[in-house]
Order: structure tokens, then sequence, then C-alpha cells
């Protein structure tokens, strides 16, 4: 590998602990991956493979943790997901200007959002059959829903009435 800058050729090695700012979150630290550094100037690359699936990993982390999602981690979340702040608003049920709150950090999300973002990111892609943009025809009007539910000999399956 030549170095971008003056040529030279560089040098490789594997960073024991790599401060990853990539996903816009604070405390995300990556190890083994790959440093190249020019001897002879001071160019220097960080090797970063796979991404999405590094993305994905993280989301998974942050899912699983106790507190309540910072700013950071909502915008975080919600890009991996692959929305918009429009899309996103929608499909939470809220005004754009209020997920534009929580993710510059002016308002908390609420526990109820706050669960369903994580539920979003639990069911993408795994569960490719949920549909998420679904979320966003959900009406103000409660009614019971009316199901039909069949044992069959892979187990059960549920059909809406
Ligand atoms: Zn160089």
């Amino acid at each position: 590998m030549k170095c971008p800058e003056c040529g030279e050729t560089m040098k490789s090695r594997r960073e024991g602990a790599y401060r990853y700012k990539g996903a816009g979150l604070p405390n995300v630290v990556l190890s083994g991956v790959e440093v190249r550094e020019c001897p002879s100037c001071s160019e220097r690359e960080v090797v970063i493979p796979r991404i999405e699936e590094l993305h994905r990993v993280i989301a998974s982390a942050i899912i699983t943790k106790r507190p309540r999602l910072t700013a950071d981690e909502v915008r975080f979340l919600r890009k991996v997901l692959g929305l918009s702040g429009v899309d996103f608003a929608a499909r939470v049920g809220v005004d754009p200007a209020t997920v534009s709150r929580w993710e510059n950090g002016h308002d908390a999300i609420g526990p109820q959002a706050d669960r369903l973002l994580r539920l979003m990111v639990a069911v993408t892609p795994p569960k490719t059959d949920y549909a998420l943009e679904d979320l966003a025809e959900i009406e103000d009007v409660a009614k019971p829903v009316r199901l039909r539910v069949e044992a069959q000999s892979r187990g059960w399956l549920a059909a809406v009435a």
C-alpha cells in the first residue's frame, strides 16, 4: 500500500484501541483494526471493514442497554434504520420537529418512543416480513384486533380477520 501523499510504502499494524467516530457516538472503541502509517510523512489511514455490519453490532448493543437513549443514539439508530427524520417521525407518530429536538438534545426522547425505536431496530432486518412503513399508518382510534390463530404442524399461524 503506497502513501497517497508521498508514494512511500506505508507500514501496517493492528491498533488495540481505536476510537471510532464514524457512528457519531462518543464512546465507541474498536479493537484490532488495521492502521497504515507512512514512515516518511505523517499520513495515517485506518481501515474499517464491513461498516454496515459494524453499525448493526453497535445498534444491537445500544438497544439492550438499560438507560434511556441519548440524543446521539437516537440519531444513530434512526440512520441504521435508513430513515430520514421525516420518515422516522411518521412511523413514531410525532412531528419532525420533535425528532429534531430528540436528536439535538433539546428534549429527551420519551419512554414509549425510546422503546419503539429499540423495537424497530430489533425487528430490522432479521424479521423481514415486519413492514416498518406500516407504523406510519397507525390510527388515533383504538379498536381491538381481530385475529384468527391457526395451529399448524410448523407452529401457530395468525391471520388478521
Ligand atoms: Zn507519505
